[in-house]
């Protein structure tokens, strides 16, 4: 997607109105000059989101979200920046002019458009003939026990088992051959012309992105069909990868399970198409899971912007065992709890709910342990009594997962947890964790810098009288930066990102230009700002007591603290100084400061 110009994304933050934005999802009450609401991103009883409407910004008091009006709708709508920026453009009226596509996005997006089109209609097109099938259906209905409804609303379809009836139908439709090729819906015969279907004989299931569009299309084998010991291909066939269709970022189910995911909080990944379905028909809608691939960085990234826990439930199998360690340790990297639901032998999610139905499967997913607990229990089970060599093993395999957790309070827990259960001491295990032969390291390096990382550095804390300044600064830009400016302050603030962030208002209001809460934070984060100090200086932002604030007295205090500081300085080389002259010329230096100190009174 192309990016938006700088002059353009300002003049949306410039018009946009948060309080409108934010009050669409969450019922805002006045309090002072803040609105509170209940928070969208975490579960709670009473408010703890506050918006500053003239700030533009908003903060969770209780789960730290925060930011403004383009991070909501970046995470309220799991879009990334762009397209959250086109969204407030709209509705705000500014005009982001077309031609910044350059011919080349046209071409991109034209041909998107019309593989979007294509697949379409070849959807149609398979629902349709799964009437004609009477195996097909057969098998959905009383084998799957799939509901009409249920096979209606996912579109669910029938590719014939015939060399290009899909092919000839969309031609007459209009769709080219080589619109068809790009979709990977058909392809090109080797010898003479034209195209054949790439999907026969089997049953169809369109993969829809979010916003509705099919991207593409995995297809199950028709066991019952075709002659004894034919190969006809593996048992599912996903689409190629198209310009529309790129495995490591889509998901089965999400354009239905994604509304769902969000309100709980929680995505509940399976392995297989059918099970998706077959959870939503028992109504455990937040069911998805990957099309034909393992869970990838791409992945966990979106995930962990709608939902705060991914609950597994994959096969038993070694196989389905290997792929949840997996799935948990990219989770885990990326911020998101994984809780892990193990299955009774032989079960898959969809032949438990026709046995148990939904509640029971509900149950087990409330009451499923942690990621890191179940793979401790279960190399335990697997390495018991094997002495020795059979802790390493368990060592082994839930370390990774231990060092995925980058928060270092829930990796103590979990740390803690492990060698209780393993009957060891906690802080044997945290060493042998930080073996120094192995530095530490995410399990994917796509996931690196994705995601802030919360509470994971000891922050310099923010003196309170310096993120008052720049509360204050934000507020009221030309008096304060004058009185700074006028006083020679900046120097006196000695937080880095708060002084980064002064000299920026000082420097703004000097050159006539406007300055903001937003332009604040950005010299904050340009100063090198850790993710920890910007929510913190958000935070005060957002919480300003109503009421007047005395510019001057916080000035002198803030000057008399400094004063004080140079003071303590001075008066310790003063004490150590040898020389007669210098240290005549540290005495006056004391003398200025404490002339200085005075005259603030
Ligand atoms: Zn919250």
């Amino acid at each position: 997607m192309a990016s938006i110009p700088q002059d353009k994304v300002q003049e949306i933050r410039d018009r946009l109105d948060i309080e409108r934005v934010i009050g669409r999802t969450v019922q805002l009450k006045r309090q002072g000059n803040r609105l509170t609401g209940l928070c969208p991103f975490h579960s709670e009883k009473s408010p703890s989101l506050s918006v500053d409407p003239q700030k533009k910004l908003f903060h969770c008091f209780g789960c730290h979200a925060g930011g403004d009006a383009f991070d909501f709708i970046m995470r309220m709508e799991s879009v990334e920046f762009v397209e959250a920026a086109r969204m407030l453009a709209r509705e705000f009226g500014v005009d982001l002019p077309e031609r910044e596509e350059s011919p080349e996005e046209k071409r991109a997006r034209n041909t998107r458009e019309r593989i979007f089109r294509a697949n379409d209609l070849a959807a149609r097109f398979y629902a349709k003939t799964l009437g004609s099938e009477p195996r097909a259906l057969a098998y959905l209905r009383e084998e799957r026990r799939l509901s009409d409804e249920t096979i209606r609303s996912w579109r669910l379809g029938w590719a014939p088992d015939v060399w290009s009836a899909m092919s000839e139908a969309l031609g007459k439709e209009g769709v080219p051959e080589d619109v068809l090729v790009l979709a990977g819906l058909s392809a090109r015969r080797r010898e003479g012309h034209g195209v054949y279907d790439r999907l026969r004989g089997r049953v169809v299931f369109p993969i829809a992105l979010p916003g509705g569009d099919t991207a593409g299309f995995g297809a199950r084998r028709a066991d019952w069909f075709g002659a004894e010991g034919e190969d006809r291909g593996p048992k599912y066939l996903n689409s190629p990868e198209t310009p529309v269709y790129d495995k490591s970022s889509i998901f089965f189910g999400l354009e239905k399970a994604k509304d769902p995911i969000r309100r709980q909080k929680r995505a509940l990944m399976v392995e297989g198409y059918l099970d998706v379905i077959a959870l939503h028909q028992a109504g455990v809608d937040t069911a998805i899971a990957c099309c034909g691939t393992a869970l990838s960085g791409k992945h966990s990234a979106q995930l962990a912007r709608m939902a705060e826990e991914v609950v597994t439930i994959y096969d038993g199998d070694p196989a389905g065992a290997q792929a949840t360690r997996r799935a948990a340790e990219i989770l885990l990297a990326a911020g998101v709890s994984v809780r892990v639901v193990s299955l009774p032998e032989g079960e898959d999610p969809d032949t438990f709910v026709q046995k148990h139905g939904g509640p029971t499967l509900e149950r087990l997913i409330r009451e499923a342990p942690s990621a890191i607990d179940h793979v401790v229990e279960l190399a335990a089970k697997q390495n018991s009594g094997g002495g020795l060599a059979g802790l390493v093993k368990i060592v082994e395999e839930v370390r990774p997962l231990l060092l995925a957790v980058k928060d270092p309070l829930r990796r103590d827990v979990f740390i803690q947890g492990a060698a209780r259960r393993l009957k060891i001491d906690a802080r044997v295990l945290s060493q042998h964790l930080r073996r120094p032969d192995e530095a530490l390291r995410a399990p994917d390096r796509e996931l690196r810098g994705q995601r802030p990382q919360g509470g994971n550095v000891k922050e310099d804390a923010v003196p309170g009288i310096e993120a008052a300044m720049l509360r204050m600064l934000v507020e009221n830009p030309e008096r304060v930066a004058t009185a700074v400016e006028a006083k020679g302050a900046v120097d006196a603030f000695c937080h880095p990102a708060v002084k980064a962030a002064v000299a920026a208002g000082v420097q703004a209001v000097k050159a006539h230009q406007p300055f903001d809460a937003h332009r604040a934070l950005e010299a904050v984060r340009a100063s090198g700002a850790s993710d920890g100090t910007i929510r913190s200086l958000r935070e005060t932002l957002v919480n300003s007591p109503p009421g007047a604030d005395d510019v001057e007295e916080s000035l002198k205090n803030l000057l008399r603290r400094e004063y004080e500081r140079r003071l303590r300085d001075l008066r310790k080389r003063l004490a150590l100084e040898q020389d007669p002259a210098a240290a005549d010329r540290l005495s006056a230096e004391v003398a200025e400061v404490v002339r200085a100190k005075a005259s603030l009174h």
